[in-house]
């Protein structure tokens, strides 16, 4: 029997609200109300150098205004430490993560004496030196093995988005030994969102395209932890005049939450769903009919 779907909106507080955070809000309400299920919002606040304070609640009160209400109390990161030292160490027991001692400087330095490909967006390809252990070096950071003796399943992974069609990546070739806890003590994203879905029971994620790079690494963990794959819908960007993605830092501004409807209007048009003219309840209620007949079958 299907899972009852669970939904969420998971927002880091790097700022408020922007035209772009909001579809993704929005699509995630959507598509869980047309399916009836329940939604959920958590705030991602483990990258705490990034959090902006007061930003959390500037979040959920430009949601409130624009009716968009979590089914359940809302969760932070910030106090779910111990769920995701668990994970890890079970993921260390099962042999499947590791310490490392490398820094940035000598991640390089393995790559170019590779001659490897070394830069994958920002992020380095790992190449694996802490694989066999430290060699006496301190350990910094924490990864997941994604190939080896050792490894969750195949790292090709394969996965079908209710937007973009079939995607695959090898994880192990396109982004190695990925971290599940930062050199700072701090938790990776990628750890977080995984224990945090399957603990919140989230059967389905409706977030913006710009994470769907980041769903191959996250499948590849819940098979790992032994969790459920998630089904996934990526939205589209909303870009700035330049082109560029909106994001908060990139100077994005916050939504006008005393429009809540003109703000989900623009946020609708993105998802390709008619203006409203209101009220605010009425005009969430047809896009939910739009939705379903749309998106909830796919
Ligand atoms: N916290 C992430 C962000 O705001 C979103 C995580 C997710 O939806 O998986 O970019």
């Amino acid at each position: 029997m299907a899972r009852h779907y669970r939904g969420r909106f998971a927002p880091s507080p790097t700022g408020p609200l922007h035209a772009g955070s909001l579809v993704a809000a929005l699509a995630s309400w959507l598509d869980t109300r047309a399916q009836g299920g329940r939604w959920l919002v958590r705030i991602e606040d483990v990258d705490t150098p990034r959090c902006v304070p007061g930003a959390d609640q500037a979040i959920l009160s430009q949601l409130a205004a624009c009716g968009l209400l979590p089914d359940e109390p809302v969760v932070w990161q910030s106090q779910r430490g111990a769920l995701y030292q668990q994970a890890l160490d079970r993921l260390v027991a099962a042999g499947l993560a590791y310490p490392c001692a490398c820094t940035r400087k000598d991640i390089e330095a393995a790559l170019a004496r590779q001659d490897r490909q070394r830069n994958r967006h920002t992020e380095l390809v790992y190449p694996g030196t802490c694989r066999e252990g430290l060699q006496g070096r301190p350990p910094r950071a924490w990864r997941l093995r994604t190939s080896g003796p050792v490894q969750p399943a195949d790292s090709l992974v394969h996965w079908d988005d209710r937007r973009l069609g079939r995607q695959q990546q090898d994880v192990a070739a396109e982004v190695g030994d990925f971290v599940l806890k930062r050199a700072d003590g701090l938790w990776a994203y990628q750890l977080a969102v995984v224990v945090d879905d399957a603990d919140q029971g989230v059967t389905d994620i409706v977030r913006g395209e710009d994470l769907a790079d980041n769903t191959p690494r996250q499948i590849l963990l819940q098979r790992a932890l032994d969790l459920p794959t998630s089904r996934y819908l990526h939205t589209p960007l909303v870009r700035a005049a330049d082109g560029e993605k909106l994001s908060k830092q990139h100077g994005a501004p916050a939504i006008d939450a005393t429009q809540p409807l003109a703000a989900l209007n623009t946020a609708a048009g993105v998802l390709d769903l008619p203006p409203q003219t209101g009220p605010l309840a009425d005009a969430l209620a047809a896009w939910v009919g739009h939705w379903r007949e749309r998106w909830a079958m796919r």
